[in-house]
């Protein structure tokens, strides 16, 4: 992963970046419209490296999480949530910047792929917002990061399987315990039977935390006969 270009030279691009600059979503600081990022944040950003379990998805220092249970068989972290990974999340969060979507996007992809899972996967699901929460912000990150996942694949994005109830309490406010019961509460299906019977699901969010909201959406998509969730996260604490 060290192609920091778009790969979008079209003339809508270039117009768009005429009223809109194109900014580094790490450093806020304008760049060429066919890129992501600059070449100095690129270098800085602290990829994920052997002292990531490839099971729970967290940093095996001091320990990572697989004692507890998890509802999921894999998790792939692109990067450390440290230094300007936080700084990129951010502005995919709050200032529509999806470069860095695209960014974690193509690495998770890698990582998949070098794990030797990425062809087992039969759709993928971003973690969703509740619709309100969407529409204030116009698009979803987890599925900007699902999208650049799957890009060049024929791997489906699929939002119509979990749903998220609109809750005033960001998740960061809870406790661990606390985030399990809401994470539990927050995230539903409307959808009936076991259509993904037999099915290798890849699930993708933006930051790994505790792994609450993980843990409840797998559980979601076992109930609808998932044989396999495998998770994906740009950034991991
Ligand atoms: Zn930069
Ligand atoms: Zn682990």
């Amino acid at each position: 992963m060290n192609d920091i270009t778009h790969g979008d030279s079209s003339i809508k691009s270039r117009l768009l970046d005429f009223f809109f600059p194109n900014r580094c979503p790490f450093c806020g600081g304008f760049i060429s419209f066919d890129r992501l990022c600059c070449e100095q944040c690129f270098s800085e950003i602290m990829w994920a490296d052997e002292y990531i379990c490839r099971r729970c998805g967290k940093p095996v220092r001091p320990e990572c999480d697989c004692k507890a249970p998890h509802s999921y068989s894999l998790c792939a972290s692109a990067a450390y949530y440290s230094g300007n990974v936080k700084d990129g999340i951010y502005s995919l969060k709050f200032k529509n910047n999806l470069n860095s979507a695209i960014i974690f996007g193509r690495a998770l992809r890698d990582m998949l792929d070098e794990m030797g899972v990425l062809y087992d996967i039969d759709i993928t699901v971003p973690v969703p917002m509740s619709p309100k929460q969407q529409r204030m912000r116009g698009y979803n990150q987890a599925e900007e990061i699902a999208k650049a996942i799957v890009k060049g694949t024929d791997i489906p994005v699929r939002t119509d399987l979990i749903r998220r109830r609109f809750s005033k309490t960001a998740q960061h406010d809870l406790s661990r315990d606390e985030r399990h019961t809401a994470a539990h509460k927050n995230y539903y299906t409307d959808i009936h039977g076991t259509p993904l019977s037999g099915m290798t699901v890849l699930l993708a969010d933006d930051v790994l935390t505790t792994g609450a909201t993980l843990n409840a959406c797998s559980e979601l998509l076992t109930a609808l006969g998932a044989e396999c969730v495998i998770c994906a996260a740009a950034a991991t604490v």
